[in-house]
């Protein structure tokens, strides 16, 4: 049983209602640390290691009072003194550790895997300016460091220390950690971050520019620093190679502990790589297998193919990674022997140069080398496993087909309902009772509901009372404000031409001419963006402006703005994302079919009651199959289509520009002297060329049939019985998507720990 906090307070002698809400948030942060302190660690024999570059795991405060039990309780004794736990949790500041949905699935698997009670844990790095802070200036986007360590925080310092060689000179680690709490366990794990001392925050210029070069203290000051010159990816070989140096150091060190004699140390560590940035992980242990313990190096390699999982989160070629011979020299001389090593064992076996480690310009591909080292590779969602083994990596398939194994995505449902959205989850535990939080398929029960009139009115007071919260959230916070009496459609994902915001933009263009044409709405559209770019992204950032610039226009315009507004949410992060979610009507998942590996967005807003506007894509799927076809809208190429277009480069932007006036139009509106007024001439340029000339994620080949279905969609809203039902339908089979489901298969199929 945990205490309660207001004992906890007694017993130190304050008084609730005389804090300041700092001050609450202090105590209430020490009254977490230590109830998890008391706590003992997950264990068996066999422990995971979840090795990833980016845990975005959002602010900690809430999810942690919900794990304990207590949640309700803190927000009823602070609300009986006059206080609001929103306002306590205002304050905690988000940490930035991970750039998009990559990094928020490895936040929500940690989750699980205490839920589970798992004996598994994160490891990566602790970033101390993380991801940049967005800001908008002139219609762009400017990045700011995120300063997110406060002197009093959820990091929990360890006398844990490793020494890391690199070519020229040896880093001392310092770890630090946090707890992963479970749901309503009494045990827990870690999330393990590891950093270095002697940082130097001097380093950093102006925004987020910094001296790259000076490893010793810029080690770890931001999240994937700008990789587009040559420094920047020394960093961030660098980053990779002190992380996985630390998490095999870390592991074999725990096995040892454990009773492991090294040569069994399969038995007490399994390595999941998320991604590839922690592939080097791989040549670090059995270098320290061979150097350290003592090992052969045929015995060490038989170790360590037993050991590890490779986790695939894209088919975009540009982010599979393939460092240069030269720069691994020139950072880590001692794995690129190990590595050739690796390669010359592969090369006896298997004659294809295209699946060898090494290629002919002495790159090193490092998935190759996961796939060919792991016991498992797995794809992120049905879809996207099917199109590894059947293109991207068929041969790979042919070659070990037994590897090859799919997990879809999954998001925790604590974060996404229960504390995202209160009156939703009280509302389904009136309904069917709470047992759903530990067995989410027990949604299924809502089923019974889908044509009950009152249910179908309590689901849109909540949706009300959430556009009403969300106005107030983005008035305070954003400068933004909303219209809690539209219909809420929301795209919010890093910004990327294969997501196709560009096309919602585009949309906007139309239904913008479509009003001035006098053409109006029967409600009222509120279309919102949310999302950064990657600061040497040129188009993402291009797309951005015409977004703002559109938002600029449409907003000011007295003619248009009763009937549509367009808003882009400010520095997206979960904390953004939690208001988000709740109080959208229409979930915008558009990317290019076969392009986007699974999403978790899509996910959270199909939880939340809102009807996905989508392409055959990722999970979208997987959504589709669960909720009904009747219940999703669909539209576009399929991904057959789309990958046979790929390979015959079949796809002509300009075609379907001159196939449709609509589509001409709102293209051509990007140059529009309308436009130019608010928005940068060069920025706008190099979009309508890009898009007319390149297209490369196609954009216009499914902006005819977006067109149409949105416009239905919006019409079909009016008929909130039929779109109630659907709603019910949707939350009914989000079951299937929580991550502790995920993790219960990662650990039958793959870990067995
Ligand atoms: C869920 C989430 C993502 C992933 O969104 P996708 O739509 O799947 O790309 C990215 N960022 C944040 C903050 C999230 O919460």
């Amino acid at each position: 049983m945990t205490k309660a906090f207001t004992t906890y307070l007694n017993d130190k002698g304050q008084d609730l209602a005389s804090l300041s809400n700092e001050a609450i948030y202090q105590e209430l942060l020490h009254y977490v640390k230590e109830t998890a302190e008391n706590m003992p660690k997950n264990t068996a024999k066999r422990k995971v290691y979840y090795i990833s570059a980016e845990f975005l795991i959002g602010k900690l405060l809430s999810n942690n009072l919900i794990n304990l039990g207590v949640y309700q309780e803190v927000k009823e004794a602070l609300s009986t003194v006059g206080k609001s736990i929103s306002e306590v949790e205002d304050l905690e500041p988000e940490p930035s550790l991970g750039n998009g949905g990559l990094g928020r699935l490895a936040s929500c698997f940690i989750d699980s895997m205490s839920t589970l009670g798992i004996n598994g844990e994160g490891v990566g790095l602790n970033y101390h300016f993380g991801l940049f802070k967005q800001v908008f200036k002139d219609n762009q986007q400017g990045a700011e460091p995120n300063d997110w360590i406060q002197d009093e925080s959820w990091l929990i310092p360890t006398d844990v220390h490793y020494d890391v060689p690199f070519k020229d000179f040896t880093l001392r680690s310092r770890l630090d950690r946090l707890d992963i709490l479970g749901y309503h366990r009494d045990s827990k794990n870690y999330l393990n971050l590891f950093d270095i001392d002697g940082l130097n925050y001097d380093l950093i210029e102006d925004g987020i520019t910094f001296d790259k070069t000076k490893i010793k203290e810029n080690l770890t000051l931001f999240l994937y620093p700008d990789d587009s010159d040559k420094a920047g990816e020394l960093l961030r070989i660098y980053q990779q190679y002190f992380m996985v140096s630390n998490a095999a150091q870390l592991l074999i060190d725990e096995a040892i502990e454990r009773g492991s004699n090294v040569r069994d140390l399969a038995d007490y560590a399994y390595v999941q790589i998320n991604d590839t940035h922690p592939s080097m992980v791989i040549p670090e242990l059995i270098r320290l297998l061979t150097e350290k313990h003592g090992l052969t190096f045929e015995e060490a390699v038989t170790i360590v193919k037993e050991m590890v999982g490779y986790t695939n989160h894209t088919i975009l070629a540009e982010a599979l990674e393939k460092w240069p011979l030269d720069y691994l020299n020139e950072v880590v001389p001692h794995l690129v022997t190990i590595i050739e090593k690796l390669d010359a064992l592969v090369a006896k076996e298997v004659s294809d140069v295209n699946l060898h480690i090494i290629d002919e310009s002495g790159r090193v591909h490092m998935a190759h080398m996961d796939i060919h080292f792991a016991t498992s590779v797995n794809g992120v969602a049905a879809l996207h496993t099917e199109i590894l083994k059947n293109s991207e990596l068929k041969d790979f398939y042919e070659l070990y087909p037994e590897k090859f194994n799919n997990k879809t995505n999954g998001i925790t449902f604590r974060r996404w309902l229960e504390f995202a959205n209160q009156d939703l989850a009280a509302y389904v535990k009136e309904l069917i009772g709470d047992d759903y939080l530990t067995d989410a398929t027990k949604l299924e029960k809502l089923v019974a509901f889908v044509d009950d009139s009152t249910v179908h009115e309590q689901l849109d007071a909540i949706k009300y009372q959430n556009k009403l919260q969300l106005k107030r959230y983005l008035k305070e916070h954003k400068g933004i404000d909303l219209d809690e009496h539209s219909i809420i459609d929301t795209q919010i994902k890093r910004f990327h031409e294969y997501k196709r915001q560009q096309m919602n933009a585009l949309y906007v263009i139309y239904k913008y001419m479509e009003i001035k044409r006098g053409h109006l709405p029967k409600r009222k559209l509120t279309v919102i963006f949310g999302g950064k770019a990657a600061p040497a992204y040129i188009i993402a950032q291009d797309v951005i402006h015409l977004i703002l610039s559109l938002s600029e226009l449409i907003n000011n315009d007295p003619e248009v703005s009763p009937y549509l507004n367009v808003h882009l949410v400010e520095n997206y992060n979960v904390t953004v994302a939690e208001h988000l979610i709740p109080a959208t009507d229409i979930s915008e998942q558009i990317s290019l079919a076969s392009k986007e590996a699974s999403g978790t967005g899509n996910m959270k807003f199909m939880l939340n009651g809102a009807l996905t506007l989508g392409t055959m894509d990722g999970a979208n799927v997987e959504i589709a199959e669960l909720a009904g076809m009747d219940n999703i809208y669909t539209f576009g190429k399929d991904s057959d289509t789309i990958i046979d277009l790929y390979d015959r480069a079949g796809y002509v932007s300009r075609d379907y520009y001159e196939s449709d006036e609509r589509i001409k139009e709102a293209v051509d509106f990007i140059l529009s002297e309308d436009l130019l007024a608010v928005g940068n001439q060069e920025r706008l340029e190099r979009l309508y060329h890009e898009l007319l000339n390149k297209d490369w994620f196609m954009t216009l080949i499914d902006l005819a049939e977006y067109i149409d279905i949105k416009e239905k969609i919006l019409t079909d809203y009016e008929d909130r019985q039929a779109w109630n039902r659907k709603v019910v339908h949707n939350i009914a089979k989000a079951g299937f998507f929580s991550s502790d489901r995920t993790i219960a298969q990662y650990n039958q199929d793959i870990w067995h720990s």
